[in-house]
């Protein structure tokens, strides 16, 4: 395995683990599988280093990542603000991971501005925002995971990584590579899942846990959002779909329940942009995902204040759902040629 990480962070690393006394681990908000196994895969390992470490997440993540080891314990900002906030000021030390910009915690991130004692970010968007006091970006490893894995194997702490915090770490790798179906062409990739499964991983309990535990309602949501608001542009190499309040709440819509529906337009032949809209009480969430060279990070960051990466971003909008849609619409003319290239 090749040694990526810079020499001088694995060593501050190693010393501010060393030095820390309380830890509290951060993921971004609306949490997803890399999310949720990083911030429990290094959780598993630091506390299998004896040290006193906790995880707080912006808010609810969902019940397909609920059976990794840790969840139980996870402290919910949104539902336990005083006790959060305990976390917080008896800590020294905060890692946060899969994200780059204190703002991606939303209500939390006035918390992580103001954090007094060391800051380390462990992640792998481009163009990272937040200072920290450590640094590891990475946008190069297609999952905050797999960095998590080579940060604690070039540090000398593999051992630390047991079954729990490895099937947390091969979670993330498997979620945030579309299960090995995009950015997993680094032979790298597959000689750590190998070392996972040498920890004991169960890989395929993982995928089932993950993929295979669909409630009736998030199938009749999928069923619904191909039949009736797939919208195809062919003129532009374009889908998108877009989801009410009201639309959500008759499948009774569960956080998690939309995870992967954006990826459905693309696998439309020729189909290179699609773009999923849902509204959040009064705000529009739009998931962005391409093929090829085509920017949803770009798009996102210039259109819909969001971010992310080239092929996969996010972004936000008070406009009406009806408006965002209409907004989205409007812009493609103006990406005409990279649309079709
Ligand atoms: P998703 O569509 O799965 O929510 O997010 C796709 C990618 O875009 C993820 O890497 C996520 O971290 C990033 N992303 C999602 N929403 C936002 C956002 O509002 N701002 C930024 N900067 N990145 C986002
Ligand atoms: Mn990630």
């Amino acid at each position: 395995m090749d040694k990526l990480i810079d020499k001088k962070q694995i060593e501050l690393f190693n010393s501010v683990v060393e030095e820390a006394q309380k830890i509290v681990i951060v993921p971004h908000v609306n949490p997803d599988g890399d999310a949720i196994g990083a911030a429990l895969g290094l959780w598993q390992a630091l506390k299998n280093m004896k040290k006193h470490v906790e995880v707080v997440v912006p808010n609810d993540f969902p019940e397909f990542l609920q059976w990794i080891n840790g969840s139980s314990g996870v402290l919910d900002f949104e539902k336990d603000k005083v006790k959060a906030q305990d976390i917080f000021d008896g800590a020294d030390t905060l890692i946060v991971v899969d994200f780059n910009d204190f703002e991606r915690a939303e209500h939390m991130s006035g918390t992580l501005l103001g954090f007094k004692g060391t800051r380390v970010m462990i992640d792998h968007h481009p163009q990272p925002v937040a200072k920290c006091e450590l640094m590891f970006s990475y946008p190069e490893i297609s999952s905050t995971c797999e960095l998590i894995f080579r940060i604690l194997s070039q540090a000398g702490k593999q051992q630390f990584i047991d079954v729990n915090s490895a099937e947390a770490i091969f979670t993330g790798m498997m979620t945030d590579t579309g299960n090995f179906s995009y950015n997993a062409n680094t032979p790298d990739t597959y000689h750590i899942i190998g070392e996972l499964l040498k920890k004991g991983i169960d890989k395929d309990k993982v995928h089932s846990n993950v993929y295979h535990t669909f409630s009736e309602n998030r199938w009749r949501l999928i069923g619904h959002s191909l039949k009736e608001k797939m919208v195809i542009l062919p003129e532009y190499n374009t889908g998108y779909i877009s989801l009410s309040n009201e639309e959500l709440a008759k499948f009774d819509f569960q956080p998690g329940d939309t995870e992967g529906l954006v990826n459905y337009p693309l696998m439309v032949k020729d189909i290179v942009f699609s773009v999923l809209f849902t509204e959040k009480d009064d705000l529009v969430k739009l998931s962005l995902r391409s093929k090829g060279e085509f920017s949803a990070n770009q798009f996102a960051r210039e259109h819909f204040n969001g971010g992310g990466h080239n092929n996969a971003a996010g972004g936000k909008t008070t406009l009406k759902i009806d408006e965002a849609v209409e907004k989205f619409r409007s812009l493609l003319p103006q990406y005409l040629s990279s649309l079709k290239s």
